[in-house]
């Protein structure tokens, strides 16, 4: 029996990738090819015993660049894939290209079509990982290796899921892109796996693959002479689809850290699952205990606090009351206050004019006291004239008198 979900890597089966590597590879040829060698005039080449790595005139040191990485990138690949090609890998390197590469491969030979190593834009997102041109060239290189082993079988089947040639092509060069990894994160949390994530879910289904079965039997698998792709699965592996699509699921939930979606479960893991969510209910059925314990400890505390402030509150209320009249009298003394204030100033101001004609009054009295003075000295004068004036009128008769008498 197939479940919904069970089927979803069978969606990744569809067999497109061959007609997708002629057509991208017919369209290359079309438009870009001429126009690189238009524009440059004849390749030039240099080799060794494994590549051919073809330029335009002006780009030796990235042909040279290119050859020493190819030959990096194939002892890379050996580890994981053992292989022996029977023609040259041909690698041509361009100034530019509207992607980082493409392959053709067949049983017969492979093309690689790369931007050059000293291409600084973009790598699609491998520039994130750093090596941007060994990383591109490797995954071209897998998939040269893989095609030829697909295509060169006298018979069997020549038709793969796209995650499985993009997987082990990533697999195999280690592209681990962050993207790749956010991606699985998120079709895992989401509790479904997606049809159309090739790239980021093959490298981690074809690493569980290599994890659990062992390399020689994933390449054994990729040599299978069984009919279909999911037949040599069977055969070389030993597990039906369902079954593998099963394991994996278990296998990269568990990677990931992130629990197993109960719809993936068996009877026994259900149960298990129940007895921990039992377990779990009773470690928090006994933390709510402990909560309604603080909860009541706190309740009662609460209480205490409120009679607390409820005085506070009382005594708050009488001592405003209290401030209210202090306030009321304050105000009074100082209507009292500004009330003596405003008599003072007008009392001082009597006392200045009083001040003022006491002042004017002493002159006065001066004056009067001079003015007597000089009617004094005038009196004086006028009474020693007088009776000056008299002696004088006085002394023929005084004189006469005194004759008389003597
Ligand atoms: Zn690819």
């Amino acid at each position: 029996m197939v479940t919904r979900s069970r089927m979803n890597i069978g969606k990744l089966i569809f067999p497109k990738v061959v007609a997708v590597c002629y057509i991208i590879l017919f369209i290359f040829i079309l438009v870009k090819i001429p126009l690189v060698s238009g524009e440059s005039g004849e390749w030039l080449s240099i080799e060794d015993e494994y590549f051919i790595v073809k330029y335009p005139p002006g780009y030796e040191g990235d042909a040279k660049e290119a050859l020493r990485v190819a030959r990096i990138v194939r002892e890379i690949t050996m580890k994981k894939y053992p292989h022996k090609l029977p023609f040259k890998v041909e690698i041509m390197i361009y100034p530019n290209l509207p992607y980082p590469a493409v392959v053709y491969a067949s049983s017969t030979g492979a093309t690689i079509h790369i931007r050059c190593p000293s291409w600084k834009g973009r790598w699609g997102g491998y520039e994130q990982l750093g090596d941007p041109f060994r990383r591109v060239l490797n995954h071209e290189y897998v998939h040269a290796v893989f095609y030829y082993d697909l295509y060169s079988k006298p018979r069997g089947y020549k038709e793969v899921p796209g995650w499985f040639s993009q997987g082990i092509a990533e697999y195999i060069s280690e592209n681990y892109l962050p993207i790749y990894v956010k991606r699985v994160r998120e079709i895992l949390q989401s509790g479904f796996l997606i049809a159309g994530h090739e790239y980021a879910l093959g490298l981690f289904i074809v690493e569980y693959m290599y994890e659990k079965f062992g390399g020689e039997k994933v390449i054994s698998l990729i040599k299978s002479r069984a009919p279909t792709f999911w037949d040599a699965m069977e055969e070389t592996l030993g597990i039906t689809p369902s079954e593998f699509q099963k394991e994996f699921i278990k296998w990269i939930y568990d990677k990931f850290g992130i629990p197993l979606p109960l719809e993936y479960l068996e009877e026994d893991e259900l149960v298990e699952r129940y007895k921990e969510l039992q377990q779990a209910f009773t470690n928090l059925e006994e933390e709510h205990n402990k909560l309604l314990m603080n909860f009541t400890d706190l309740k009662v505390k609460h209480e205490v606090l409120r009679s607390i402030y409820s005085k506070l509150s009382k005594k708050y209320e009488k001592l405003s009351a209290d401030y209210s009249k202090l306030e009321t009298t304050y105000e009074t003394l100082n209507d009292t206050y500004h009330n003596l204030l405003a008599h003072y100033k007008s009392l001082n101001v009597s006392y200045n004019n009083l001040k003022e004609s006491y002042q004017s009054l002493k002159t006065m009295y001066h004056r009067l006291e001079v003015s007597y003075s000089l009617l004094m000295y005038i009196l004086a004068a006028t009474i020693v004239t007088f009776v000056t004036t008299i002696m004088y009128l006085m002394k023929n008769r005084l004189k006469a008198f005194v004759k008389h008498v003597i």
